[in-house]
């Protein structure tokens, strides 16, 4: 018979949206056996590339026949000692965490958890610094240089004065990015500014498609012009921390990671031990006070996940 593949967009009561490889959407909906792997734990989610068929059967409705391996996933994690996890997002490419460099004022410690739930799931995280406007261009450039020189890339935009848009405008380009970061930074005046029409929030259930369904919860995909989606996801924040192993956090800093074969002890948590590479490095100043604090902070917190 007759198939198509795409990419999942949206979900809605066992009711999947398909963007086509050709740029039409469709519903679909699972039968027989991939019905009963999802049903063992094998769940489907917005992102996944499927091969959708027509059944002829009257009616005639599109089922999905196949879905392909994914290259990465944001995952919601169960508690610890629960088994399990919910994916939030399939096939991401990166992250992007958004902040202000003024009103509200940027965190740089709360930029750090978000960077870690997104090195965590293994997905490449790329920061934006809005409302440039705001400050002086220096005071904005010094308020993320630690996270340049751990090696974030970040970008410095302004929707008033334009300034860093087309930059990331091509970073968006061609490829599947979530978007997080607190309220009210400017999130979805940037994105109406990069991509007018794209209309956030809104557009995801102005689909004739969605005609008579429930509202949509969870992450949508929403097509940009031009190539490339953008996730519309509860947030990184929903997905947090949960599951992460204590022992792994080092390795979400991404500047500590070429230093920690380097501890005289190979179990070293970094934080007393004698011969601890990451605290020379702290000393040394290649290490910020900052990112190390955050080290400390998340991982005592994991920590303490595993023992309740
Ligand atoms: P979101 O909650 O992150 O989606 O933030 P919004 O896009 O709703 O923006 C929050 C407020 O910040 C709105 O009043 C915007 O007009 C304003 N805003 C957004 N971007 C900029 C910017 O680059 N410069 C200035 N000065 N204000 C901005
Ligand atoms: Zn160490």
């Amino acid at each position: 018979s007759h198939t198509v593949d795409g990419v999942v967009i949206q979900g809605t009561g066992g009711i999947w949206d398909i963007r086509t490889d050709r740029g039409a959407t469709l519903s679909a909906s699972m039968r027989g056996r991939l019905k009963h792997e999802a049903l063992a734990g094998l769940k489907l989610a917005v992102g996944d590339r499927v091969t959708c068929a027509w059944d002829n059967r009257d009616p005639g409705s599109w089922t999905i026949a196949a879905i392909q391996e994914r290259r990465s996933k944001l995952a919601r994690r169960a508690p610890s000692g629960a088994r399990g996890e919910r994916v939030v997002v399939a096939n991401l490419d990166q992250v992007l965490v958004v902040f202000a460099a003024a009103r509200p004022e940027p965190h740089p410690r709360m930029l750090d958890r978000f960077l870690v739930i997104a090195e965590a799931n293994g997905l490449a995280a790329r920061i934006v610094v809005n409302k440039c406007d705001l400050v002086p261009p220096a005071s904005a450039r010094a308020l993320f240089a630690e996270h340049v020189a751990a090696g974030y890339p970040v970008h410095y935009t302004s929707v008033i004065t334009g300034e860093g848009l087309d930059e990331l405008r091509a970073e968006l380009q061609d490829r599947c990015s979530a978007l997080s970061g607190p309220s009210g930074v400017g999130k979805s005046s940037l994105m109406n500014h990069l991509f007018p029409g794209l209309n956030l929030r809104t557009a995801a259930i102005s689909d004739s498609v969605n005609k008579g369904r429930h509202t949509t919860v969870g992450a949508v995909l929403h097509p940009l012009p031009g190539g490339g989606y953008l996730a519309d996801t509860p947030g990184l924040r929903e997905v947090g921390l949960w599951g992460i192993d204590p022992g792994d956090i080092a390795h979400c800093f991404p500047e500590f990671v070429p230093l920690l074969g380097n501890c005289r002890f190979q179990d070293c948590i970094h934080t007393v031990e004698p011969g601890c590479a990451i605290r020379e490095a702290l000393e040394a100043g290649t290490v910020t006070r900052g990112r190390y604090e955050s080290y400390v902070k998340l991982r005592e917190e994991l920590a303490g996940f595993q023992e309740n």
